[in-house]
């Protein structure tokens, strides 16, 4: 009992069941979607700076381990040229240095990275002794280059810690070349020179050109890493070399304001340098909250989206499963509607037919039970196929012009006899003045006059009086039918011109019908390009009135609106055209 009750409800509140089992997972999702986007939002920065950070690390590893590697294999002198033990009694200091076979290895591994190279030695034939630097001109590949005392010094300062291992002959731990950038003018890299029992026998060393540095081997490290790093947004990307005074040394691009947001040491040389990198528009935390925004509202539209397409999925369903309901109402209520005067008929037929009646009058009231009902029959045949015809897009129209007026008195002279039958008086009010013309198709328009009529005897309970008004209002010719019967309420008032559509009340619940009339007329009128409203109170009366385009000349012509209707309004959607006022 209680599954039913539940089966019945879900049936009931398809659309806002199927809609909040949509709604609440989905907000859900959407919740748990801002939640990691707003994490995401407050972490993206760091690990954007920390990919930053690697890209620079990267640019320097490239520079800087070329720049050993070379300082390694441009220092390398062999010790042969190192003719020199100290302390040596025949020290003779144009022999202690092969100069030749030095200059001659100079040549052969050129750098020109280095400005300067140099050689050492401990010089001296007796305790103390003093250190001799021999410079090298890279440029004229010669000894005896011109050098400064400030050069003289510095290259005597970093060449000192090797010259102690000459005087101890101890061997050193690592070979690896060494770099004095205590003057920032003059960076030095040296390198010991060892014989075969690894001891020192002198040193080799060269000045770093800071231009050629920059130019010849960051600038072009930096263009080819930074597409690499940052492809879609290479050009964005500001890339600056600041010196040990915090002057700018380097950029790839013109720039304002700041030179970097993040930035990294350099190592090995340059050690007081930095490489920073920054983009143009936007702050790490600038660009992670676009992102953040921009999933989010990507996510916010997906999921409307997916809300809006569910809600129409919803709405057809729901929609046909209504239509369906109303479907098989029309079916019990047509049936009833075939039985109940059949059954008469046959009655009253038989007890003619036996000729058990004899009393005139009697027998004059049931032929005309027979007659009316049997009309009653046609009319609701004709609509019932009528309808079949609308919805197959089959029903045609014979369009010719016409007085409305001929059309409603002949109408009214077939459906007296119901009339009269059912105590009814009808009035017929016509203007003084003829009505202009109209185009129509005269037995569809009566058949909706006869659904109009037909209605207001049904729903007019016990007043029995019914007005039909012929008018004429811009630019219409108009056909009213008003009954002062059960009335309909101003929201049921736009329903009553769908199919199968029959307001559910008490007041109406005895009545027969199959809750087509209504729509065949809505459908009929709108074919000659005209439409019908509705002013209606409960307990008061309607009035429904048929609205006609007058023929003006301008109208089409009657063969072009002859045929097919080209758009059924008899869809699967229901249309409202119905106005209504109270
Ligand atoms: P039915 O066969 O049920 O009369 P209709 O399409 O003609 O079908 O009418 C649809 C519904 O509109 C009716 O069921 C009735 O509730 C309401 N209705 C139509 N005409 C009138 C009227 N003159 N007065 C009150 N209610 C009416």
């Amino acid at each position: 009992m209680k599954m039913l009750k539940l089966k019945e409800f879900l049936r009931q509140h398809a659309l806002w069941v199927g809609l909040i089992a949509v709604a609440i997972p989905l907000l859900a999702h959407l919740w748990l979607q801002y939640k990691s986007l707003s994490q995401l939002e407050s972490t993206l920065p760091y690990q954007r700076k920390a990919y930053m950070r690697k890209y620079l690390s990267q640019v320097l590893e490239k520079v800087i381990v070329y720049y050993e590697e070379k300082a390694e294999e441009v220092l390398n002198v062999p010790s042969t040229a190192f003719n020199h033990t100290y302390p040596n009694p025949d020290y003779d200091p144009r022999t202690a240095i092969d100069f030749d076979q030095v200059g001659e290895y100079f040549t052969q591994h050129k750098f020109n990275g280095a400005r300067m190279l140099f050689v050492g030695i401990i010089s001296g034939r007796e305790e103390p002794s003093y250190v001799t630097i021999s410079f090298y001109n890279p440029q004229s590949n010669e000894f005896g280059a011109k050098v400064s005392r400030e050069e003289r010094s510095v290259a005597h300062a970093a060449a000192a810690n090797w010259m102690a291992m000459i005087m101890t002959k101890s061997e050193p731990k690592s070979l690896r070349p060494t770099v004095d950038e205590r003057d920032s003018k003059n960076r030095v890299i040296v390198k010991p020179i060892v014989d075969s029992n690894k001891h020192v026998v002198g040193v080799a060393g060269m000045f770093l050109d800071d231009q050629v540095f920059v130019k010849e081997y960051l600038s072009p490290a930096i263009s080819e890493l930074t597409p690499r790093w940052f492809p879609d947004e290479y050009q964005q990307a500001i890339v600056t070399v600041l010196n040990q005074e915090d002057k700018l040394v380097f950029a790839n691009q013109q720039y304002e304001g700041k030179a970097f947001e993040v930035g990294w040491p350099f190592q090995f040389i340059y050690t007081d340098w930095f490489l920073g990198i920054r983009m143009r528009h936007m702050t790490e935390e600038e660009w992670s909250r676009r992102y953040f925004l921009i999933n989010l509202a990507f996510s916010a539209l997906t999921a409307l989206v997916l809300i809006g397409g569910i809600v129409m999925a919803l709405r057809t369903a729901s929609r046909a499963m209504k239509l369906s309901q109303m479907k098989a109402d029309f079916v019990s209520n047509v049936s009833h509607e075939l039985r109940t005067p059949l059954a008469s008929i046959r009655v009253f037929g038989e007890f003619l037919k036996l000729g058990r009646v004899k009393d005139q009058l009697k027998i004059r009231e049931y032929g005309d039970y027979i007659e009316t009902e049997s009309r009653r029959l046609t009319q609701l045949i004709n609509n019932i196929l009528d309808f079949s015809k609308i919805e197959s897009g089959q029903k045609t129209y014979q369009f010719e012009q016409t007085n409305v007026e001929h059309v409603v008195t002949d109408t009214l002279k077939t459906f007296e006899v119901v009339l009269e039958q059912n105590g009814f008086t009808i009035n017929l009010e016509k203007p003084q003045q003829a009505l202009p013309p109209v185009v129509i198709d005269q037995e569809a328009i009566a058949q909706a006059f006869i659904n109009l009529l037909d209605n207001a005897v049904k729903y007019s309970g016990e007043a029995k009086e019914i007005n039909v008004v012929l008018g004429q209002q811009a630019g219409f010719v108009t056909v009213a039918v008003r009954d002062y019967g059960v009335g309909i309420a101003t929201e049921e008032c736009e329903k009553v011109f769908e199919k199968f559509y029959r307001v559910g009340n008490v007041l109406v619940h005895d009545v027969k019908g199959s809750g087509l009339g209504l729509s065949i007329v809505k459908h009929i009128v709108e074919a000659h390009q005209g439409k019908v409203t509705v002013e209606s109170e409960v307990g008061a009366g309607s009035t429904f009135v048929i609205h006609l385009p007058i023929d003006d000349g301008t109208m089409p012509k009657p063969a072009q609106r002859e045929g097919k209707d080209e758009e059924s309004t008899f869809g699967s959607e229901l249309q409202i055209s119905g106005q209504t006022s109270h």
